[in-house]
């Protein structure tokens, strides 16, 4: 390596740092089927003397662990987390109960959530680097200089060593040299155009992390995580490998350190700090206190957290990873596994580039002694080299993205779990019992999306889970809101035009005046109707329902097809409002609320349809559903929305339609108040009568088990839908069809009509609104799912199959069979760029 007039030989990689990083990188190196070769530089005497902490493996990490054949040392030795507690300073359980949250990880991505000793993680990427397999170790090397030229690039040790290769990767963590020297050769050489100011300021700590690993603890069994949240305080216990606490201390400092003034802890100061803290409880009640794990500490060390995202990562024949230029805090157990996907993304560069300066090497193993069939390669040039490092940083897995919004991610878990601002601390409390499985979703999305090594096989294991990887999805990948937001813009001038006609169309003065006498005398002459003055008994909500009831009469007169059509399909909308509320990507989103929805109806429904339509689409991309237990629904609320809908809605309507006064009018009161009854009633009915929920199994275990409810209901309510419309077509009482629905042109004014014409025109507007939303809504899901490649039907036969379905069973049949087709290809078709059996 030391002769640089070597002109035809492999591509030459040195990796400063054995660390995770840098051990991932080369044994990623070490099976590309390209002539590469690589020396490891690490500055200690041993690689995997390093003790301390336990290192979580996440499945973006273990995916790629699993590619090298790690994965498999690595497992026999772990119990999986399975079984999670969390509780406050007084020893209150913070959740309700202990949560099987991170066994749903394992279930969605195929790895769980487990922790091993960093020394077991390092000394296994050591085995299976094999010597001469491509490239060697050599210990007690600590680079100090780099120096690069056209020529190559030669790396300068403190012991008067010196390696010269094409290529220098700065593996060696949060405290680089290489990336100082990266820097240095930018100001002093003008290579890479860093703006050097700006980078050495982007590295902070607010906190501190006091970290170790104990023998086992009486109390925290295999499998468990406990966390206690304290204002400016966080403890984390984790019992993994054969029985060992891995736990963690996180205080926030007196404040933020920028890194020239970085403190450093000695193990007194480490010892003090715990002794301050030895009270705090692990497990309700200080049944388990961190001075038991404490007692039974192996390793014990105190560490700033830095948290830093470096805008240039790579410079001339110089380029870093790991937490060289990627360093979050350790709360989302993700900053090591984080290493690992970008060795896999910088592995997968220099194969390529190796391979296009040598393209006859690329599809040919090595062989048994790691030597590619090649015996006289080219030496790729310095555009060469910067082209494709350029290409790490910035190519399709947007790396940079991923590292901002992980360490992100990591920073504010780590800022909520020290209850860091005044809202947190208030609102935790609350918010935490019904946060579910979060955690287990920020997990996900940093994993979903993370690159893996291109040249290896896909590990079968990584395609079965009910969330599959997709490089197209997760942190650094997010489909814009923006952009979904526009798409779906033609909802919102929907919502706000149909508002416009309905409120001019509303005749104001002409309700007051009827209204007010409490009579309703029809115009063309028939019997009077002596209005039901209200049925609450308090005013404002009162005088709401008359005018409700009033529309109800006047519509019973003279607009009686046309209501009885849009009730009916009003239904179908209604069920599937509070289906998609039931549903477990909605929990969080201003979806869920359906009875604030109902209850906005009396506004218009074609107004608040469009507009919830509107945000529907916004907060729901086709990658929510890439774990298929977020499109679950808790059946034991889905399998009442019928009989509840059918009660509140269909029942009181066609009482106030048909049935004899009083009752008529009662109904009609009461059916403006509906979406309460039904809530209250659903709500009462899931608590007392029926079964307890099953959702938290089917999470886990039966991820589409309310699909044949979905289906009946869905599918009982079209079969209703149509038949009300094929009785309008046959037996309106109007001239055609078209008088029946279709509203006059140009609008008038409400002010300008009589009472009974302003209301039907008003209806119809309303029921034209409503249902040019279900037609946008649904070509907007068919959009994504053609994109997503989840629907593969063409365009025209989509239109024609619209056309036909509303044609025989009118609007409400069609937004029926169209969401229901939607759910049924969320529950089984995938993404087209998701890494199942069928695409490895
Ligand atoms: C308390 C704590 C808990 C954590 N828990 C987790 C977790 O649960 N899961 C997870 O995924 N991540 C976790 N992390 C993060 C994870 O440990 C790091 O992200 C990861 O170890 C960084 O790997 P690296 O190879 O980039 O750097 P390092 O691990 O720091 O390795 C760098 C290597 O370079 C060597 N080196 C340094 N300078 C030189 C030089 N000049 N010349 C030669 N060699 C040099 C060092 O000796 C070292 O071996 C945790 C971090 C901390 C602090």
């Amino acid at each position: 390596m030391s002769n640089r007039s070597q002109d035809k030989r492999p591509l030459t990689v040195i990796i400063v740092g054995g660390g995770i990083a840098g051990l991932t990188l080369a044994n990623a190196l070490q099976h590309a089927p390209a002539d590469i070769t690589f020396v490891i530089l690490e500055a200690r005497d041993s690689l995997a003397s390093r003790l301390g902490a336990g290192i979580a493996l996440v499945p973006n990490g273990s995916r790629v662990l699993d590619q090298l054949g790690v994965y498999a040392d690595l497992e026999p030795g772990f119990d999986p987390i399975v079984d999670t507690g969390l509780i406050d300073i007084q020893g209150r359980p913070l959740l309700p109960e202990r949560t099987d949250g991170a066994k749903l990880l394992g279930i969605r991505m195929s790895y769980p959530l487990a922790l091993v000793q960093r020394s077991t993680l390092l000394h296994s990427l050591e085995r299976h680097l094999r010597p001469g397999k491509g490239g060697h170790v050599l210990t007690g090397k600590r680079v100090d200089t780099i120096k690069q030229d056209d020529a190559g690039v030669t790396v300068y040790c403190t012991d008067g060593s010196s390696y010269q290769g094409d290529i220098v990767v700065g593996a060696d963590g949060v405290r680089s040299k290489v990336r100082q020297e990266m820097w240095r050769a930018s100001e002093e050489e003008g290579i890479g155009n860093i703006d050097v100011n700006k980078e050495r300021k982007a590295m902070t700590a607010e906190y501190l992390c006091l970290f170790g690993v104990s023998g086992p603890v009486p109390g925290l069994g295999p499998g468990t995580s406990d966390d206690t949240w304290v204002q400016d305080l966080t403890v984390v216990a984790y019992s993994g490998e054969r029985g060992k606490v891995f736990w963690f201390v996180y205080a926030r400092m007196d404040r933020v350190y920028e890194a020239h003034e970085m403190p450093r802890f000695s193990a007194a100061d480490a010892a003090a700090f715990a002794q301050k803290h030895l009270d705090v409880p692990l497990r309700p009640g200080g049944a388990v206190r961190f001075a038991d794990v404490w007692k039974a500490r192996e390793v014990e060390t105190m560490l700033p957290l830095e948290e830093a995202h470096f805008e240039h990562w790579t410079a001339g024949r110089v380029v870093c990873l790991g937490d060289s230029v990627h360093k979050m805090t350790p709360h989302s157990g993700g900053g090591g596994m984080l290493c690992i996907e970008t060795a896999a993304a910088l592995a997968n560069a220099l194969c390529q580039l190796a391979a296009e300066t040598n393209c006859s090497n690329l599809s040919k193993p090595k062989d048994s002694n790691g030597q590619g069939a090649s015996k006289s390669p080219k030496r790729p040039t310095l555009s060469q080299i910067e082209a494709a490092l350029r290409g790490y940083e910035t190519g399709p897995h947007n790396l940079h993205r991923r590292a901002i919004e992980n360490i992100k991610a990591s920073g504010d878990l780590g800022r909520l779990s020290a209850l860091r601002t005044l809202a947190q601390r208030l609102l935790v409390p609350y918010l935490v019992p019904v946060s579910l499985d979060t955690r287990v979703d920020l997990f996900c999305d940093m994993a979903v999306g993370a690159p893996c090594i291109d040249y290896l096989p896909i590990p079968p294991r990584s395609t079965k889970g009910t969330m599959l990887f997709n490089p197209s999805h997760g942190m650094g990948k997010h489909e814009s809101r923006w952009k979904r937001a526009f798409v779906a813009l033609p909802l919102v001038f929907l919502a706000v035009g149909f508002m416009k006609v309905v409120t001019g169309l509303l005749p104001v003065d002409n309700i007051r005046q009827v209204l007010d006498s409490g009579v309703y005398h029809p115009e063309n002459g028939g019997a009077s109707v002596n209005l039901v003055p209200g049925i609450y008994g308090i005013s404002l909500v009162d005088n709401l329902s008359r005018i409700h009831n009033l529309e109800a009469v006047v519509a019973r007169e003279k607009a009686f097809f046309l209501m009885l059509s849009f009730f009916a399909d009003y239904g179908v909308w209604y069920v599937i409002l509070l289906i998609e509320s039931a549903r477990r990507a909605n929990y969080f989103s201003i979806l869920a609320p359906a009875v604030v929805w109902g209850s906005a109806q009396t506004w218009g429904i074609a107004y608040v349809a469009s507009f919830y339509r509107f945000l529907h689409y916004v907060l729901s991309p086709v990658s929510k559903f890439d774990a298929l237990d977020m499109r679950l629904t808790d059946r034991t609320y889905t399998q009442i929305v019928l009989p509840a809908v059918a009660a509140a809605h269909y029942a009181v309507y066609l009482t106030g339609y048909l049935g004899p006064e009083p009752y008529r009018q009662i109904a009609g009161h009461l059916w403006m108040l509906f979406p309460l009854f039904l809530s209250l009633g659903q709500n009462v009915a899931v608590r007392f009568v029926l079964k307890p929920s099953t959702v938290s199994l089917d999470r886990l275990y039966s991820p589409t088990r309310d699909m044949p409810v979905i289906r009946w209901t869905i599918l009982t309510l079209v079969a209703f839908s149509a038949a009300v419309w094929q009785y309008t077509l046959w037996c309106h009482d109007q001239p055609s069809i078209a008088c029946v629905f279709v509203p006059a042109l140009p609008i008038s004014s409400g002010a300008e009509l009589s009472l009974e014409a302003a209301y039907v025109e008003l209806l119809k507007w309303d029921w034209a609104g409503f249902g040019a939303s279900h037609f946008i809504w649904i070509a907007l899901f068919a959009w994504d799912l053609k994109a997503a490649g989840m629907a593969r039907v063409s365009w025209l036969v989509l239109g024609l199959c619209a056309a036909g379905v509303t044609a025989v069973g009118g609007p409400g049949a069609f937004l029926g069979l169209a969401w229901l087709y939607r759910e049924e290809i969320l529950a089984k078709r995938r993404h087209k760029d998701a890494v199942g059996p069928k695409t490895c």
